[in-house]
């Protein structure tokens, strides 16, 4: 199985090593988000795109999620 970002070998969840580092990573940050703001997932993640200071692989992922639609899918 293909990282579904990149097209490296993928473990859990179908992201390789770095992507699923960024994938909990985001994740972790939204939930530390919803806390102080009124902000939905899809917003949060543009946000992610957006800001400037977001890592490479976060940024990548980020995109993929917004692409796919994907619901926030907090284990
Ligand atoms: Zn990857």
């Amino acid at each position: 199985m293909k990282c579904v970002v990149c097209s490296r070998d993928a473990g859990e969840k179908g992201y390789c090593e770095l992507h699923l580092k960024a994938y909990e990573n985001i994740v972790k940050n939204y939930d530390a988000w919803k806390k102080a703001l009124e902000i939905s997932w899809k917003e949060y993640l543009s946000g992610v795109v957006k800001n400037p200071l977001t890592g490479e692989w976060a940024k990548e992922v980020a995109e993929y999620l917004i692409k796919s639609g994907d619901k926030e899918s907090v284990a």
